[in-house]
Parts: structure tokens; C-alpha cells; sequence
């Protein structure tokens, strides 16, 4: 969502006659988009608001400093108040308004915008995209769950769907311009409804999949308590669906759930599981997991390696708990020691370190379709791309290799995570 909004902020900078520097440091304007999901992130931009600060003194530059993201949502009016070098705060529901406010700076003004106003002129014409072959897609825009961990509801305020005619509108443009994979976004994008239709996640991929010159269709978060049998029937049809479902169950205890105010137990986690993995086969699932939530023991611990250990996700992002500020579970006592939740951090990783080795080792000699996204980092002669299921995949360049492409490569090596793969008829060339 973050690499979205700064597209947006780019793409509306360059309508404004501005282009990129190579520093913020010699920049006319710079700015910050921030994220407030833990609490290094928030720490990070403080640091970053020093350094340009003393940037200005001893150069001049950059001339104008802008706090956007939630951060700015966050605390944008005090940092604004403490923090000279910055001239404008811009809250993540008010990208829209970039113009505006660069506008009032340049009349000597500081200003803070935030907020979230009941109808946004969604600019997604000015989305700085490049020519890259994924794109992302805002699907919903904020979230109404509460869990008592996350900050999200309090940065980007309540769900607010998308006309599905507006974003297969883009979809389409975007597929006319070569986009191959697009992915539609949304806090928890399986609680979709589109609000002159009331069309819902199901109806609108099948829209989405129906767009001539797309390869493949994605979509981030699904929250594990808004998939109803009739969605994923839905699923379930879809064509030119990726194969890749992220599914965050953040704790396999239910009394853990239960305070992080989830919605689901973990029984009802393992049933959603199983409907998926019976109406889609061969998906691959991601999640993400906290641990050292307030009040965690060992034994709800035990359970979450547990689910680990029998889901077998493809994919694992996992956190230390953060407290975050007016969230509920800030105030909770019990809090679980720094070194504990470390050491359950590294055991959960090591777990699933092993699980995705074997899961990718299974796919040795398989052939999958790849769409190639560039130069690869393991070194030079490399390129990377995915599959459908999200999987990296290294391969060897080949001589007329190209950002964009779609080729069916054979898997010939795993790590845990990565897969090496060669271009099928290929076999022993590099270029
Ligand atoms: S559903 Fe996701 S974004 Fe919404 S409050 Fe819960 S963790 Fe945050």
C-alpha cells in the first residue's frame, strides 16, 4: 500500500513540472513516506528529519520538506509543532490534496492536512507506474477491525471500497500498457464490496481476470474471518487467478486471538485452510504471526509452531509484538521480555525455514511460467522472476532477456527461500 501511495505522491510531483533527484539531500522538495506499523518505522523517520534538517542548514537543501504516510496521520501536528525543517503534513487519505499544500507552502504557509474526507477524487491517472509488468491496484482503502495490536484503522481510517467499475477501468488501462500481473490491495480486501453494486471480492476478480492481456491476477489481505463459502466458490472460478493467498493468522493460540480481538479461533483458521486448499488446489499460502503478543506463554507459543508446522505455508512474515500508540493492547500488562520474544522470533523462522525448503524441493523438475521482473541479486548473469504462486525464481540471463517477460523455465535448484530454474529448451546456455 505504501509503495502505492508513493507512486501517487511521485506521479503528482511530476504533474507539477518536478523530477527525481538522486538525494533528498539536493532536492527541491523531499519527501517522506513513512509507515507507523512498528514502532522502528516511526523511530526511523525522526532520524531522517535530523539528517535533512542539517542538510538545509549547511546547503540550502532540500528547500521544502513534506511528512506523508501515517506517521504524518500519526503525529504529523506535533512533529510539524517540534520540527522546523518541516514545512507540510500530509495524512495517507489526503495524497490527493499533494498539490494543495505545496501550494500553501509556497505561499510562506506550514500546513497540516490529515483526515480522511467522505469523497476523494482518487487520482490514479497521476500513479507514477514506470513500465514495470506488475502493478498494484487499490482495491479498499482502510480498515474497520480494530485488532488490538494494529494502528492501521487509526491511520487510514474506515474501509472505503472502490467503484469495481473504476478499478477494472484501470485494470484495463494498465493491460493496454503491457501490465502482465496486477494485484489489488485492501487492509482486508476480502471484506470488498463495491458500493453501487454491492459486487463483492469474487465478482470483482472475475472482472479483473476477464481483462484481455493480463497473465495473472493477486490480491493482498485477506482476513481469515471474511472468506464465506460463497467468495470462495467464487475463487474458485476465477480464471488467470494467482495462486498465491496470503492469509495472516498472526497467533495459533485462541486465547491469544481472543485479546488480539481477531474474530476466529484457531480451529476455525484450520477449516478455512482446508475449504481453500479443496476449492483451490495447489495454492500456496502466506501469513504473517506476532509473537511476544502481551500475556503470551510458552504453551500458546507451542500452538502457534504448531499451526505452523501442520498448515505448511509457503510463505511466513513474522514480527516481535510492537505496542503501538491508542491501541488497546498498548495498555495490557503481562508484557513478554524483549529476549523471550527474540527467541521465539528465530525458533519460528528456524521452523519454517525447513517447511519451505521442503515445499521447494518438492518442486524440483517442475515447469512453471515465469514473469521475469529483472536483474536477480544472487549476481551478475542472473535474472529473477515469479510464478504465479510468488515464488522467486533465479535463472540464468538468456540473450534477449527482458523486464516483462513471460517464460516457462524447469526448476533444477531450492532454497528455502528461492528456487534456480532453468529456461525450458535452454538447458546449459547462459548469455
Ligand atoms: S485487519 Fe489488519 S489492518 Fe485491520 S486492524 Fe486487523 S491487523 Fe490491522
Amino acid at each position: 500500500m505504501n509503495v502505492l501511495d508513493t507512486l501517487r505522491l511521485e506521479g503528482s510531483l511530476q504533474s507539477r513540472g518536478l523530477r527525481a533527484a538522486g538525494r533528498a539531500e539536493d532536492a527541491d522538495v523531499a519527501l517522506l513516506n513513512t509507515c507507523s506499523v512498528r514502532e522502528k518505522a516511526a523511530q526511523k523517520v525522526l532520524s531522517r528529519l535530523g539528517e535533512l534538517k542539517r542538510a538545509r542548514e549547511e546547503g540550502g537543501k532540500p528547500e521544502v520538506v513534506g511528512l506523508c504516510g501515517c506517521v504524518a496521520q500519526q503525529d504529523g501536528a506535533t512533529l510539524l509543532a517540534r520540527s522546523p525543517v518541516l514545512n507540510f503534513v500530509l495524512g495517507p487519505g489526503r495524497i490527493g490534496q499533494l498539490s494543495a499544500a505545496l501550494d500553501e507552502v509556497a505561499d510562506g504557509r506550514r500546513v497540516s492536512i490529515t483526515g480522511f474526507p467522505e469523497t476523494e477524487d482518487y487520482d490514479s491517472h497521476l500513479i507514477a507506474r514506470g513500465t514495470g509488468a506488475r502493478q498494484y491496484v487499490t482495491a479498499i482503502h482502510g480498515c474497520n477491525q480494530h485488532c488490538t495490536f494494529c494502528v492501521v484503522p487509526y491511520t487510514r481510517g474506515h474501509e472505503k471500497s472502490r467503484r469495481m467499475e473504476e478499478i477494472v477501468g484501470e485494470v484495463r488501462d494498465l493491460a493496454a500498457q503491457g501490465t502482465k500481473e496486477v494485484t489489488l490491495l485492501g487492509q482486508t480486501i476480502n471484506a470488498y464490496r463495491c458500493p453501487t453494486t454491492r459486487a463483492d471480492l469474487g465478482d470483482l476478480l472475475g472482472a479483473v481476470s476477464a481483462v484481455e492481456g493480463l497473465w495473472c491476477t493477486q490480491f493482498i489481505t485477506s482476513h481469515p474471518a471474511f472468506f464465506t463459502d460463497a467468495l470462495i466458490a467464487k475463487l474458485a472460478r476465477a480464471r488467470r487467478l494467482g495462486t498465491y493467498l496470503h492469509v495472516p493468522f498472526q497467533s495459533g493460540s485462541s486465547a491469544v486471538l481472543k485479546w488480539m480481538h481477531r474474530g476466529y479461533t484457531r480451529e476455525q483458521y484450520l477449516e478455512l485452510v482446508a475449504k481453500l486448499r479443496d476449492a483451490l488446489p495447489g495454492v500456496t499460502l502466506s501469513t504473517d504471526v506476532i509473537v511476544g503478543f502481551p500475556g503470551e506463554t510458552e504453551e500458546d507459543f507451542s500452538a502457534t509452531l504448531d499451526l505452523v508446522s501442520q498448515v505448511k505455508f509457503g510463505q511466513l512474515y513474522g514480527f516481535i509484538y510492537s505496542p503501538r500508540p491508542r491501541t488497546p493492547a498498548a495498555r495490557y500488562g503481562e508484557h513478554v521480555a524483549r529476549e523471550v520474544a527474540s527467541n521465539r522470533l528465530a525458533r519460528l523462522f528456524a521452523a519454517q525455514s525447513v517447511i519451505q525448503l521442503a515445499l521447494n524441493q518438492a518442486l524440483m523438475a517442475h515447469r512453471v511460467e515465469v514473469l521475469i521482473d529483472g536483474p536477480a541479486k544472487r549476481g551478475s548473469g542472473w535474472w529473477q522472476g515469479r510464478g504465479p504462486d510468488n515464488r522467486v525464481v533465479n535463472v540464468p540471463a538468456w540473450k534477449g532477456i527482458n523486464q516483462g517477460q513471460l517464460a516457462p523455465v524447469t526448476i533444477t535448484g531450492a532454497t528455502p527461500h528461492a528456487l534456480l530454474g532453468e529456461r525450458v529448451g535452454d538447458q546449459g546456455s547462459a548469455a
